[in-house]
């Protein structure tokens, strides 16, 4: 506790001094706004399977993305293109971007297919489909246009379900693509690395709203509900927390990019990534070892078990810096210049490590190394998802 009394004086005599430089060129300094589109609502139900609706898995996974913006970036201003279950049309969508004048829009969509077998994870920039099943997915996705009385005309005679309406995506120029294939890439790579799917790639098509914003601009896939695990997945509150999350980290490597190019003073503890959460050890311990397993199969795909396997070979030390009651934000001063920071949840703490080293000596070193900043800092060891002492930990290996 005292570390945080300490700290927040630190940030009050900080924040005076980033008044005095901030203020006068608070003009240059305007807010970034941020547009979430929650594909759907309403009448427009997008994909289903059974009671999972497409609208519903979009709208939490987009408010939970944007809660975490809002939580950690004071300077970005995050607008919904809806908060409840409200029907929109595609130029309203887009209209919001463009009246926000928005400096990113990011489309919240779960995917379909008529083979239950289908499954991952896709991420797409406005361009012409290069091939079927792109094209399908736009297909889809623009056909709400269909949903509106006088879309002939609303829609300047483009027709969402036929492939000549779509030629016009050759011909256009699209001077936001490279940032848009730079977050799109960012978002597939989060969504593997963080939430453990399915990867199918960057690619482009026509989708209207994305064609009618000014900014740059993508539209996720989350996943397929037609199959029967992504179903359960995304329509879990872990499942949404955890690509809500993924995109976070990724907006948060946007947000770098754009600000470091518009050169923008910024304090880059502004930008940390959530780190994957160790699972609650509480939780595992009451579990007996084959239930864990046999849920990791049965929703992941097969590198998931893999890492679960590896893990299991050797401990791994950390360097546990403090516990916390509550869950502090990612840039909280106290994590000021930590790298590898993560945290595991252990009788209602939150509990702070750096390191990850399978080499003993070097966690040692990494103590040393911040004994002035965490004296009281100590060393802890997994073995996969067990915790261990690091007497334990050494006997095993
Ligand atoms: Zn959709």
């Amino acid at each position: 506790m005292n570390l945080i009394s300490i700290s927040k004086s630190k940030v009050k005599i900080l924040l005076f001094f980033v008044m005095l430089i901030v203020v006068p060129f608070n003009a240059q300094n305007k807010k970034f706004t941020l547009v979430i589109d929650a594909g759907h609502g309403g009448h427009d139900p997008g994909a289903k399977r059974g009671n999972s609706l497409e609208k519903d898995i979009n709208l939490k996974t987009s408010l939970y993305f944007g809660q975490l913006v809002e939580d950690n970036f004071d300077d970005v201003n995050v607008v919904y293109t809806r908060k409840t279950d409200k029907y929109l049309t595609l130029q309203e969508r887009a209209d919001i971007v463009n009246n926000n004048h928005a400096d990113l829009f990011v489309c919240i969509h779960t995917n379909a297919a008529k083979a239950a077998s289908a499954y991952g994870t896709e991420t797409y920039t406005l361009g012409l489909a290069k091939s079927k099943g792109n094209l399908d997915v736009a297909m889809r996705e623009n056909s709400v246009i269909l949903l509106e009385d006088d879309y002939k005309s609303k829609y300047k005679g483009f027709d969402p379900s036929s492939t000549e309406s779509y030629i016009m995506f050759e011909f256009m120029q699209d001077k936001y693509i490279d940032k848009s294939i730079d977050l799109a890439s960012s978002i597939q790579n989060q969504f593997t690395k963080y939430a453990n799917r399915s990867d199918r790639g960057v690619r482009q098509a026509g989708f209207w709203v994305l064609l009618k914003s000014a900014c740059p601009s993508v539209l996720i896939e989350l996943g397929f509900v037609s199959n029967p695990a992504e179903e359960k997945y995304l329509t879990s509150e872990s499942g949404q927390k955890e690509m809500a999350t993924s995109i976070y980290n990724a907006f948060v490597n946007f947000k770098r990019n754009h600000d470091k190019k518009s050169g923008k003073l910024t304090n880059p503890q502004n930008y940390v990534e959530i780190q994957k959460q160790e699972k609650p050890l509480v939780e595992f311990e009451t579990q007996t070892e084959t239930e864990t397993e046999s849920t990791e199969v049965s929703e992941r795909p097969e590198e998931d078990v893999k890492t679960v396997l590896s893990q299991d070979v050797k401990p791994i030390f950390k360097l546990q810096l403090f516990a916390s009651k509550s869950k502090l934000k990612a840039n909280a001063p106290e994590f000021k210049g930590l790298k590898e920071l993560e945290y595991y949840i252990e009788n209602d703490l939150y509990k702070y490590t750096i390191g990850f080293e399978t080499d003993y000596e070097k966690i040692v070193q990494l103590k040393k190394d911040n004994v002035g900043k965490f004296p009281e800092a100590f060393i802890v060891a997994f073995l996969g998802n067990k915790k261990l002492s690091a007497k334990e930990a050494l006997k095993i290996k």
